[in-house]
């Protein structure tokens, strides 16, 4: 069986295609989109729901937004052990796969995993690092975009078309333009904004609310603060479907009520809404098209919700956009839409996904400048970005001295037209003849870029026709064979809390949180709390489903008032 999986900044959720399309599957709570947090509880591992709980009562224990760090070496440590962002992902891979297998009565042996058009070849790796971690083959990866587009069946249209897909999550805007031909789907550009998101919409928020108030950030509690935050995430989403909102809140001993509309939101919005479009404008440079030239326009990622994106789309490009689909499942249904050409792909050859390269990709030179002398440091471009993947281009190199023994390719990727400010992925260093004229010494470097952002770097050296390559596990960021094989040992001793369980440890995880914030209400909910403690010793199943109904409204109705 074979599911697709959108691996989310802040949630992940899983589906396959059936008969009638593709559908998702709930989790243990009932619910599409699962958290993408992982909280550590002993030898035993909570993710979703009841870890996203946990963030506020362990946060020492628990840990989010771990895929902005997918490709680096960075470690999180929850306890005591460490994990890597990979490792982190697998968990809630597994945990989605669960869910996945819950549904069917059946193993997932291999899923199609989504990731942003912009992730780099180490990023690509780790996700698909994650996957094996979490004991799956993955398939293939599929740009966000490409998937979203999968969702809304555009692939299907007979006429060519172009479609930009707007993807506003909780920490990143996403922005990419998609050509389609034939049931053929290609990323054509992409650009973004990685410090965007629906995060910064609710810090205009918190920062209006506080200027209103005379407060300060750093002048109310942690607890509280998580609680003003939680509070007016609510109001931004019920600003989404209503003119006007009000809030109030206890903060410090006092009581504090604030009335918004939406009209104002958007105003207080406005700067955020004017970088959104500087990433649109790029992309449609990149692929030198004008915004009439667009048939579609694509909204995804929660954020999208918002009127006043559809405002700020309709405004630039004069017409609506597309965003009937859930704009938190689009991409998840696309994946799973991918997944079921894969399963079926005798039948449905005719599509094809193709990609771009979401970087540059290119090597050091050294330049001579006008008054002869020599600068090292100067970025040469082989692989553009957005170069419609796979993709292979070659270039000559020649040593700058006469007599020189050794050539240094260094790769790298980025944007900038000096290295220092793009990322070094490696180096071939080159034995060269030492005799002889620089001019009939040089080497031609071949770059191919595949579909599923790996990157081959192939020097040939003219003199004695030797051919290096370039081992890219040697990147940093990256597991190798041998230590996946060992994480995977480390990871097999964690045990993931029964799916049955999940409902009672999320009560309990949000008892903690509610505990950790709310001073006034400690002894009521330590109270409950053991009192629901003793109701899930006792194993009596239909009590504890009962206790934890009635809990959970009473945990509802204590959460919403001031
Ligand atoms: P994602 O990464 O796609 O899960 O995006 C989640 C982001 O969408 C968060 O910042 C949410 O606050 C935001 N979001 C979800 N629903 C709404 C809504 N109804 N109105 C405004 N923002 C929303």
């Amino acid at each position: 069986m074979i599911v697709g999986i959108d691996l989310g900044t802040t949630h992940s959720l899983i589906g396959v295609h059936g008969p009638d399309g593709p559908r998702l599957f709930p989790n243990a709570h009932g619910e599409l989109l699962t958290p993408s947090v992982v909280s550590l509880d002993g030898d035993a591992v909570l993710v979703g729901a009841p870890a996203r709980e946990r963030l506020v009562s362990r946060p020492g224990q628990s840990v989010a937004h771990f895929k902005r760090w997918m490709g680096s070496d960075r470690e999180t440590r929850l306890g005591d052990r460490v994990f890597r962002a990979e490792e982190l992902s697998a968990l809630v891979l597994r945990s989605l796969l669960a869910d996945a297998e819950a549904a069917l009565g059946q193993k997932v042996e291999e899923a199609v995993i989504s990731v942003p058009a912009y992730f780099s070849d180490a990023q690509r790796k780790a996700t698909r690092a994650a996957g094996e971690l979490a004991g799956i083959r993955v398939e293939r990866l599929i740009n966000e975009p490409t998937a979203a587009a999968l969702a809304y069946g555009l692939q299907q249209r007979d006429e060519e078309g172009r479609v930009l897909v707007l993807d506003l999550g909780g920490g990143t805007f996403d922005v990419s333009l998609l050509e389609l031909f034939e049931g053929v789907v290609e990323v054509h550009a992409s650009a973004g904004d990685n410090f965007l998101g629906g995060e910064d919409f609710l810090q205009v928020l918190e920062q209006a609310f506080l200027a209103e108030h005379g407060l300060r950030a750093d002048r109310i509690s942690p607890a509280e603060r998580a609680q003003l935050l939680r509070r007016l995430e609510r109001l931004k989403r019920e600003l989404s479907q209503q003119g006007q909102c009000s809030l109030d809140i206890t903060l410090a001993g006092q009581s504090r009520a604030w009335q918004l509309d939406e009209a104002r939101y958007a105003q207080l919005c406005e700067p955020l809404l004017q970088r959104m479009r500087t990433p649109i404008e790029r992309a449609l440079r990149d692929a030198r098209l004008q915004p009439d030239a667009l048939d579609d326009i694509v909204l995804v990622g929660g954020a999208v919700r918002m009127p006043m994106i559809s405002r700020l789309v309709t405004r630039m490009f004069g017409r609506l956009p597309l965003r009937h689909i859930n704009p938190d499942q689009a991409v998840a249904l696309g994946a799973a839409v991918a997944a079921g050409l894969k399963a079926r792909d005798q039948s449905l050859q005719e599509t094809v996904l193709t990609d771009v390269c979401p970087y540059t990709l290119g090597t050091q030179v050294s330049r001579r400048g006008a008054d002869g002398g020599e600068r090292t440091g100067y970025f040469h471009p082989i692989i553009q970005r957005n170069s419609v993947v796979p993709v292979s281009r070659e270039d000559n190199f020649f040593p700058m001295h006469d007599h020189q023994t050794l050539l240094i390719i260094d790769i790298y990727q980025g944007e900038s037209p000096t290295v220092d400010r793009n990322i070094k992925l490696g180096e071939l260093r080159i034995p060269l003849p030492g005799k002889g004229p620089a001019s009939e010494k040089g080497v031609t470097t071949r770059f191919t870029y595949d579909v599923n952002g790996l990157l081959q770097v192939e020097v040939t050296e003219h003199a004695s026709g030797t051919r290096h390559e370039l081992i890219l596990e040697q990147n940093p960021g990256l597991l190798s064979p041998v230590q996946i094989q060992q994480r995977l040992a480390a990871l097999g001793n964690l045990k993931i809390h029964p799916r049955d369980a999940q409902q009672n440890l999320a009560v309990v995880a949000r008892l903690e949180r509610l505990y950790a914030e709310y001073i006034d209400q400690r002894q009521t909910l330590q109270e409950w709390l053991a009192q629901f403690r003793s109701a899930l010793d006792s194993q009596d199943l239909p009590r504890i489903a009962r206790d934890r109904d009635e809990l959970s409204q009473a945990l509802d109705t204590l959460e919403r008032s001031p």
